[in-house]
């Protein structure tokens, strides 16, 4: 049985992606910060409905010592990792001029620099046996920018960078390396969106509807699960909002 590491998948869109991987029969890794109770409900969902075994990790991989304890743990658990989803990420609005220099470190750290540290540490792992999926989760404003998330777009476009990047260096080792790019999807990440606003996002998007977090995680079920030849490449998942 294959492994997978999910990155913030107690809820929304990762907790979508381990469903998807527990029901395609690979073990599944739920890695959490701070939603624990949710982590073990989702575990023992997946352990009792789904052929496969799951287990919760906590880990901050805002932070290089998380992200080792992350891998190193489900390698403990599981003794290997095929697939990769770095998903976990914070979203915040505000004007530049309001953005301070702890909000612009916690989104990088967050939202880019877990992706690196992630990928630096299970890597070696699937090198050595020459194979292996990846799958970030940008975001549409990491393709076009969003007013009042110039943190967040910056982190967003580097993950794209990153993956284009990491594809090409990793490709001679039978790694895949790629990118998926939500557009409004209904998770708590939207928590601050009053119902008029999310109306008017739906409206604006061409399919006429929000997204769910599994038309997401059908995206990276794709990507995580192809046999080698699609990488380096960013899919958007946004109802045509972007094309
Ligand atoms: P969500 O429901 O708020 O989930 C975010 C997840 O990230 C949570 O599970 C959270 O874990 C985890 N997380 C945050 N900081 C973490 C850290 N330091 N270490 C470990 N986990 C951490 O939001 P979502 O919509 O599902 O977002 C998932 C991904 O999709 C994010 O990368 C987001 O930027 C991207 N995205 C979302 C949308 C959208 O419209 N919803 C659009 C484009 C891209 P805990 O709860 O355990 O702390």
């Amino acid at each position: 049985m294959k492994t997978a590491v999910i990155t913030g998948a107690a809820k929304g869109i990762g907790a979508a992606v381990a469903v998807a991987f527990a029901k395609s029969g690979f073990r599944v890794v739920i890695n959490y910060n701070t939603s624990e109770e949710r982590a073990r409900q989702l575990c023992k969902i997946l352990n009792d409905t789904y052929p496969t075994e799951a287990v919760c990790i906590k880990a901050d991989v805002s932070t290089p010592e998380g992200a080792k304890k992350l891998i190193s743990e489900s390698i403990s658990a599981f003794g290997d990792i095929d697939v990769l989803i770095n998903n976990a990420g914070i979203a915040q609005q505000k004007l530049f001029t309001d953005i301070t220099n702890a909000d612009w470190q916690s989104m990088i750290n967050t939202n880019l620099s877990s992706v690196f540290y992630l990928c630096r540490e299970a890597t070696p792992f699937m090198v050595s046996k020459k194979s292996g999926n990846i799958v970030n989760i940008s975001s549409i404003w990491g393709q076009e920018g969003g007013s009042c998330e110039v943190h967040y777009s910056a982190a967003k476009a580097g993950v794209i960078g990153l993956t284009k990047a990491l594809a090409k260096e990793l490709a001679p080792s039978n790694i895949t390396v790629n990118c998926v790019c939500p557009g409004v999807i209904r998770t708590d990440m939207l928590s601050s969106f009053t119902e008029e606003d999310l109306k008017a996002l739906a409206d604006e998007t061409p399919v006429g509807r929000l997204g769910t977090p599994k038309d997401v995680a059908d995206a990276v079920l794709y990507l995580g699960t192809n046999s080698g030849f699609v990488t380096g490449q960013v899919l958007g998942v946004n109802g045509g909002l972007y094309v």
